[in-house]
């Protein structure tokens, strides 16, 4: 089914690794925690991936979460290319930016919205609008959940957390390198779907938090589904005077048009976005109650800006992504039943060879831990952190072998797109039988 070859892809990791670090703009992209070569890709077209060797795969990746239509969808690729003719970046404000402001306020209930160029870029600065806003210093992050690569944000719990009589005084050491504890210092951590802790720490230091930042459908630790206890305990936090921050990211426009926080009934202060809103071109936005937004500049006093932000490609590869969802509300349903059966089947193929593993679902996002627990019953980081990575690992490329290129971690979602169907669905579960069964590609 899939050439083996992989000398192309070879010999450009090679002369990646001599002017990139560690050959890849992404670490996740460079197979550190599967092994073998990152396949480089040459194009990508509906559900498809083309790697250099002419070896084609079905995506589960979908670009980390922006492709939900799939890849090269002609309507997307319409809209950047009449945009194209007008010209690529202006400096000055255009007509796109306020109709996705627009559209993204119609379909979010958000006030107000900002542009900018990535999530990280959109979770940072909803951060600081936080601190502007309550005149507070702390954020209070949950364990395992990512929120972009921003100084303060580049905090998790794990070794560093600091215990107080109650056991829930979360204060966490930087999780990489270059982050001074200064600034982690002033990020508390506490335990996602942990609604105890949550309350304890807010109890504790609610006074001197200007936000609580969350997924509200974990994607970054493998995907958690948080329990009903845990999101009561996310509203109360308000009562302290914090502001609720929802890290859509991921989950907007892919959960529904309004994300996991309309799946959920969860009503947010702000809300960051990214991925899908910027339909396969670097897009954030964050937004949400209008009296907290007009506190950014230059309507406020805090600052943020950007030189490319509210770019005329990307604002119409946004615009034509969004609109088309909107246009097609039974995408929805399809995604959820593709997705659906995938896990059952993976259920079946694991199952029939013997191999433990543990899926967690929502939506078209999923995660097959390599964990013998039941199927939903993995609910923290530190749950998810007991999967066997070297069984995962196996499976990985044991799948990739027979062209399915699944997430290359144990700890990411894998997104299915508009552009799975039946064909591709078999074509998976044919591979994941094999694959989990061990059998010789
Ligand atoms: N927030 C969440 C939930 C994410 O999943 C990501 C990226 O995967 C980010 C923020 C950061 O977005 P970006 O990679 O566009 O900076």
């Amino acid at each position: 089914m899939t050439s083996s070859t992989t000398t192309r892809s070879e010999a450009l990791f090679e002369r990646a690794r001599a002017v990139t670090p560690g050959g890849v703009n992404s670490p996740v992209r460079a197979f550190k925690s599967v092994g073998g070569v990152p396949r480089f890709i040459r194009e990508a077209h509906g559900a498809y991936l083309t790697d250099m060797d002419d070896t084609r795969y079905v995506d589960y990746i979908g670009s980390w979460g922006p492709m939900i239509l799939g890849h090269d969808h002609p309507t997307i690729r319409e809209a950047i290319a009449t945009a194209l003719t007008g010209g690529t970046s202006f400096g000055a404000p255009g007509e796109r930016e306020v109709e996705l402001a627009e559209l993204v306020t119609r379909l979010t209930g958000a006030g107000r919205v900002r542009f900018v160029n990535s999530g990280t870029e959109a979770t940072m600065s909803a951060l600081r609008l936080a601190r502007g806003f309550t005149g507070r210093k702390f954020i209070v992050k949950f364990r395992g959940n990512y929120h972009g690569h921003a100084d303060g944000l580049l905090v998790e719990a794990g070794s560093g957390l600091l215990t107080n009589a109650e056991g829930v005084l979360g204060s966490a050491a930087p999780s990489s390198a270059g982050v001074p504890e200064e600034y982690a210092s002033l990020t508390l951590v506490s335990e996602y779907n942990d609604p105890a802790a949550l309350d304890a720490l807010m109890r504790l230091r609610g006074h001197e938090v200007a936000a609580v930042i969350f997924e509200p459908v974990v994607g970054n630790a493998g995907v958690l589904v948080p329990t009903p206890d845990f999101l009561e305990a996310l509203h109360r936090v308000k009562a302290s005077g914090a502001l609720l921050v929802a890290d859509e990211v991921m989950t907007g426009f892919r959960l529904s048009l309004n994300g996991a926080t309309g799946l959920l009934g969860l009503e947010p202060d702000l809300t960051c976005w990214g991925k899908i809103i910027g339909g396969g071109l670097p897009v954030g936005a964050y937004g949400g109650r209008a009296d907290v937004m007009d506190f950014v500049s230059p309507q406020g006093p805090v600052y943020q800006a950007g030189t490319l932000s509210g770019n005329p490609l990307a604002m119409a590869a946004g615009l034509a992504t969004l609109q088309t969802l909107e246009a097609d509300p039974g995408i929805y349903g399809r995604l959820e039943a593709y997705t659906a059966a995938l896990a059952s089947g993976l259920r079946a193929a694991a199952d029939e060879a013997g191999v433990p593993v543990s899926i967690n679902r929502v939506g078209s996002m999923l995660t097959a831990f390599h964990q013998d627990v039941p199927d939903g019953s993995i609910r923290t980081y530190a749950d998810a952190a007991r999967s066997d990575t070297t069984g995962f690992a196996t499976w990985f490329q044991g799948m990739l072998a027979r062209g399915v290129y699944w997430a290359p971690s144990q700890f990411e979602s894998i997104f299915v797109s508009g552009a799975h169907t039946d064909r591709e669905l078999n074509v998976t579960l044919e591979a994941a039988r094999s694959a989990y069964g061990g059998t010789p590609v």
